[in-house]
């Protein structure tokens, strides 16, 4: 085992970094002494710079990978206005309702099927998507992303309307009804990062790079 990755003598977690040892030290004792904050800011340092070189390097491919997608042929319509055209059928819906995220899953993979889809993912790329929209490629914002979920909450509660007599009618159903709403309306940050996660997952098995 690495030395830096013993346990802590201090408070005895596991797997310590030297970071955590030299802070933990710092921390359990009444006066640190000058070699402990200048080994503590100096070990911060470098990692700060091994970030920032590491953030450099992932930002220039990104931006190699988004000039690439700009030469290729473009898409017939951008992002929003091709997931917009797409509808939810019955199933999808009676899907939603009783099992959320699979309902989800099963819409995503149907609106998004190749060829010529205005988003891709990479597996070189993990957690990035890039849409087209305005005409040139771009990475897939959380605002791109909430726009997405409000489209298929709105086509959802669509449906929802034509089936209310229905629902009403059924107490049973009244109930998976309320619970949908609940899910629908509860959690936005966890909502959206189900939503890229799927994406990504239906983009990149689709798609052999
Ligand atoms: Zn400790």
């Amino acid at each position: 085992m690495n030395k830096d990755m013993e346990s802590c003598e201090f408070c005895k977690k596991e797997n310590a970094t030297l970071n955590h040892k030299i802070s933990c030290r710092i921390l359990h004792k009444s006066s640190p002494s000058q070699e402990d904050l200048f080994s503590l800011i100096t070990n911060l340092l470098e990692r700060i710079d091994n970030l920032e070189a590491q953030t450099i390097r992932k930002t220039s491919q990104i931006q190699q990978l988004l000039q690439s997608l700009n030469k290729s042929p473009s898409p017939t319509s951008s992002f929003e206005t091709y997931y917009t055209s797409k509808e939810i059928t019955q199933i999808q819906l009676e899907t939603c309702l009783t099992n959320y995220h699979k309902g989800i899953k099963d819409i995503l993979s149907k609106w998004f099927k190749p060829p010529n889809l205005p988003i891709k993912a990479f597996k070189s790329k993990p957690n990035n998507i890039f849409i087209y929209e305005k005409e040139h490629w771009t990475r897939c914002s959380p605002g791109h992303l909430a726009k997405l979920a409000n489209t298929i909450t709105k086509k959802l509660v669509k449906w929802q309307n034509i089936n209310k007599e229905l629902i009403t009618n059924d107490e049973k159903k009244t109930q998976v009804y309320c619970n949908f709403i609940l899910t629908i309306c509860d959690h936005k940050t966890q909502r959206l990062s189900f939503l890229k996660k799927s994406l990504y997952t239906i983009l990149t098995e689709r798609i052999a790079v």
